[in-house]
C-alpha cells in the first residue's frame, strides 16, 4: 500500500489540484462561485473543464459522467467518453465548459412523482460546486444537482442545497446579533455511521428473498444468535479485513475520511464511521461509501446487506447521523464555549435545536420513514417512533435552573447567569451516553439515530435544517428589536426550554412506562411509514419549506407520492418473492423429503415390521404444517390480487400494512416452523445460522 498521505484524495480534483493546475484569474472565479454560489461564465468554465480533463486523462480516466442523486435514493451516471474525432481520422480527448456546467440526462425513468410531465420528460443536471468531482472506475464523476426544465428539484440533492442555505441565513442573523462581522458561511456538518452486514456471496446468490428484495422473508432463528454478545468490538475475520483494508483504500482515495471500523452487536454485522464533513460532502460520501461496500464486498466472494432488517430478530442495520452547526472558520456552534458570550450564544442554538424538534417532531419522524426501517424502529434495537430528545443531566439541569430562576453552580462554584459565566463542558464519555435515545446531545452535536442504513442522509439533514432554520428565523426576529439583548436574551431561553421541555427525556426509550409517559406528554407516536408520511403534506409542513424555499408545494407532493410508492412496491415485491419461494423452491423441498419418509415405513414392514413412528409423526407434523401453508399462500396469493383493486395511494398502502404485511408474516410463521421440521439437506435455503457464520 502506498503511503496513506499520498493516497487521500488522490482521485479528487481537490482545492490544492485547482491551485496547481488552474489559472490564477480561473482559480479565483471557481473559489468566488464555491463560495458564493455566483455564476460561472462559460470562458472560466472552460479553462476548468479542460483541466478537470487533462487531470483525469493522466489518472487513466477515459469518460466523464454527471453524478446526481435521483429520489430513487441511489446514486445515477450515464458516462460520455471524452473523445471528439479529429480531421486527422484520429481522435482528441475533449471535454467542454457546456459539459462541465450542464447536462441533460434521459431522464424520463427516474421517479418525478408527476412532478415532470412524460411529454417533456427531459431534466437538466447542473454541477454542484460545493462538492469536489472525483475519478471512479476510470470515469470523471462531476457532482450534480438534477432539475426539469421548468425549476423543480428532481433529486435529493437540490432541496439540501436550499436547506443549507435556509440555516447559513438565519444563523448569521443570530451571530450578528451576537457582534460577530466576520462570518462568512454558516454550514451544518454531519458524520454518519453506517452499518451493514457480509455474508458469503455463495450463501446470497441462493436466497432469492436477499437477492430482490435485500432481505431474509424466511428462517428460523439460529441456535446461535447475538446473546453472547462476543462479536461486538471482537477481532475482524482476515477476510472481512481484507475487505475493509480495501474499502478504506479505495474511501480514502476518493477523500472519503473513513476512519473507525468495529464489529457491530450482530454476527456478521459491522460499522464504518467517516470523520463529519459539510452536509451536502457527507451526502455525497455516504452514498459512494455505500456504492463501494457492494462492490467491494462482490470482489471478495461477499454480499454486503444494507437493509434495515436483513435478519428477522437479529440486529438490524441502522445509520447514526451525527449533526451540528459550524462556522466557515470552524467553530462549531453547538459546542458550550469558553466565554460568557459564547456560553449564551450556545445557550440559544440548543434551545434553538429543542424548540426545532418539539414543533416539527412529525417531520423529523417521517424523515427516517421507510418500509424497511418500520421493522427496526420501537423494535427494541432502534429507537422507538416517538421523537425525544436526550441533553444529559447536567445540561438539563443547567436549564431547568435557568427556568426556574434557580441558581445552578459550575465547577468554579460560580452561580450559573445567562450571558454572564461560562458553561462547562459537557462530557462526552459513555457514562453520560443514552443509547436508547433517538435524538441525543453528544457534547457538541446531536446524534440523529433513527435514519435507517439504506437511506440518503439528504432528506433527514434536509428536515433538521430546515426546521432548525425557522426557529432561528423566528429567535432573530424578536431579538433584532430588542432594546435590551441580554435581559431579552436570558427571557427567550429560559421560555423556549419552558415551553418545549417536554421533548426532552434522559431515561430509557426502549420502555413501555416512556411510550404511556409520552402520550401524557402529547408528543405524537407515528408507528409506521403509512402513519408518518401524510405528515409531510400537512399545512405545517408546506408552511414550513415553502417560507424557506426549500420545497414548493408541488414538490412536497412528488416526494409524498413516490415515498408512498415506494412503499406499496417494496411490500409487494416482497410478497411476491415470498409466493415465487414457496411455490418454487419450499413446497419442492417439502414433496422430496416426504417422498423419502414414505418410502422407509414400507422398506421397514419388509424387514419384519420395524417401528416406524417416527417417521409416521414427521410425516404427520409435515403434512399438518403443509396444509396450513397452502392456506395461508392461498390467503397471500388473493390479498396481492385485491391490492390491483386500490387506486388512491394512500388507501393501497393502508392496504399493503393492514392485510398484505400480515399474510406475509402468518406465511412466513409456518414456512419457518417447517424449517426446524425438514432435514437439512433437503431445504434448499441457506439457513440463518449459515449465513450469519458464513464468513470466516
Ligand atoms: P461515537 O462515540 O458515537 O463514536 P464520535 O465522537 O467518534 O462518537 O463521533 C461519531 C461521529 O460523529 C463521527 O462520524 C464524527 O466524525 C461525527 N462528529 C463529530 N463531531 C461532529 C460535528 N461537530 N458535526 C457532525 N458530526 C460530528
Ligand atoms: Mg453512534
Amino acid at each position: 500500500m502506498k503511503n496513506i498521505s499520498d493516497l487521500f484524495g488522490s482521485m479528487v480534483f481537490s482545492d490544492a489540484v485547482m491551485q496547481a493546475r488552474l489559472p490564477k484569474d480561473a482559480y479565483k472565479a471557481l473559489k468566488k462561485t464555491m463560495s458564493q454560489g455566483t455564476h460561472l461564465e462559460l470562458d472560466v468554465a472552460n479553462v476548468v473543464a479542460n483541466a478537470m480533463k487533462n487531470w483525469a486523462v493522466e489518472k487513466g480516466a477515459t469518460h466523464f459522467t454527471h453524478w446526481f442523486q435521483p429520489m430513487t435514493g441511489i446514486t445515477a451516471e450515464k458516462h460520455d467518453a471524452f473523445i471528439s474525432p479529429a480531421k486527422d481520422g484520429n481522435i482528441i480527448m475533449e471535454f467542454s465548459g457546456k459539459e462541465l456546467v450542464r447536462g441533460e440526462p434521459d431522464a424520463s425513468s427516474f421517479p418525478s412523482g408527476g412532478l415532470r410531465a412524460t411529454f417533456e420528460a427531459r431534466g437538466y443536471t447542473v454541477w454542484d460546486t460545493t462538492s469536489y468531482a472525483f475519478i471512479k472506475d476510470g470515469t470523471l464523476c462531476i457532482p450534480t444537482a438534477f432539475c426539469s426544465y421548468s425549476g423543480e428539484a428532481l433529486d435529493k440533492k437540490t432541496p439540501l442545497l436550499r436547506s443549507m442555505e435556509a440555516i447559513d441565513k438565519q444563523a448569521q442573523r443570530i451571530l450578528k446579533l451576537f457582534g460577530n462581522q466576520t462570518v462568512k458561511r454558516v454550514i451544518t456538518t454531519v458524520g454518519p455511521e453506517q452499518e451493514y452486514f457480509l455474508i458469503d456471496k455463495e450463501m446470497y446468490l441462493k436466497r432469492p428473498d436477499l437477492v430482490y428484495t435485500g432481505r431474509t422473508l424466511f428462517g428460523s432463528r439460529p441456535p446461535k444468535g447475538q446473546e453472547m454478545e462476543d462479536h461486538y468490538f471482537g477481532t475482524l475475520k482476515p477476510r472481512v479485513s481484507a475487505f475493509m483494508r480495501e474499502l478504506e483504500e479505495e474511501l480514502w482515495r476518493l477523500g472519503v475520511y473513513a476512519k473507525t471500523k468495529h464489529n457491530e452487536v450482530a454476527p456478521g454485522q459491522h460499522e464504518l464511521a467517516p470523520i463529519f464533513t459539510t452536509t451536502n460532502i457527507a451526502t455525497d460520501h455516504n452514498q459512494l461509501t455505500m456504492e463501494l461496500m457492494k462492490s467491494i464486498a462482490n470482489k471478495h466472494g461477499l454480499a454486503c446487506l444494507l437493509h434495515e432488517k436483513p435478519f428477522a430478530g437479529v440486529n438490524g442495520n441502522g445509520k447514526h447521523n451525527n449533526w451540528s452547526i459550524s462556522t466557515d472558520t470552524g467553530v462549531n456552534l453547538l459546542e458550550p464555549g469558553e466565554t460568557p458570550c459564547e456560553n449564551a450564544q450556545f445557550l440559544l442554538f440548543l434551545v434553538a435545536v429543542i424548540k426545532a424538534a418539539d414543533v416539527y417532531q412529525d417531520l423529523i419522524r417521517l424523515s427516517a420513514a421507510s418500509a424497511g426501517n418500520d421493522h427496526r424502529l420501537g423494535a427494541n434495537e432502534a429507537p422507538p417512533a416517538i421523537i425525544s430528545m436526550f441533553l444529559g443531566d447536567e445540561l438539563t439541569g443547567i436549564l431547568e435552573a435557568l427556568e426556574n430562576g434557580k441558581a445552578y453552580h459550575n465547577k468554579e462554584k460560580h452561580e450559573m447567569e445567562i450571558g454572564v459565566t461560562v458553561l462547562p463542558h459537557f462530557p462526552k464519555d459513555m457514562t453520560d451516553r443514552n443509547r436508547t435515545s433517538p435524538f441525543a446531545f453528544t457534547g457538541n452535536k446531536f446524534e440523529f439515530r433513527m435514519l435507517g442504513s439504506t437511506f440518503s442522509i439528504a432528506g433527514p439533514n434536509v428536515v433538521l435544517n430546515t426546521a432548525v432554520a425557522e426557529i432561528l428565523c423566528q429567535f432573530a426576529d424578536e431579538l433584532e428589536k430588542s432594546d435590551n439583548f441580554t435581559g431579552d436574551l436570558a427571557a427567550l431561553v429560559r421560555k423556549t426550554f419552558s415551553e418545549h421541555k417536554r421533548i426532552v427525556f434522559n431515561g430509557n426509550n426502549y420502555s413501555d412506562e416512556w411510550v404511556t409517559e409520552a402520550e401524557n406528554r402529547g408528543l405524537s407516536n407515528l408507528k409506521t411509514t403509512v402513519d408518518a408520511l401524510p405528515e409531510f403534506i400537512s399545512k405545517k409542513s408546506a408552511a414550513l419549506f415553502t417560507k424557506h424555499h426549500v420545497f414548493s408545494e408541488a414538490e412536497i407532493h412528488s416526494r409524498y407520492e413516490i415515498l408512498m410508492e415506494s412503499y406499496c412496491k417494496t411490500l409487494h415485491i416482497e410478497a411476491l418473492t415470498m409466493v415465487d419461494m414457496v411455490k418454487r423452491e419450499i413446497i419442492p423441498s417439502l414433496i422430496t423429503y416426504q417422498s423419502e419418509l414414505l418410502k422407509l415405513p414400507e422398506q421397514k414392514k419388509s424387514c419384519g415390521g420395524l417401528d416406524s413412528t417416527l417417521e409416521e409423526y414427521l410425516l404427520g407434523r409435515i403434512a399438518k404444517l403443509s396444509a396450513c401453508l397452502l392456506k395461508k399462500l392461498k390467503i397471500l396469493d388473493s390479498v396481492i390480487l385485491e391490492s390491483k383493486e386500490k387506486n388512491e395511494i394512500l388507501s393501497l398502502a393502508v392496504f399493503y400494512r393492514d392485510k398484505v404485511f400480515p399474510a406475509m408474516s402468518e406465511l412466513r410463521l409456518i414456512v419457518d416452523e417447517l424449517e426446524t421440521v425438514v432435514a437439512k439437506k433437503y431445504w434448499a435455503l441457506p439457513s440463518y445460522a449459515e449465513m450469519l457464520y458464513s464468513v470466516i
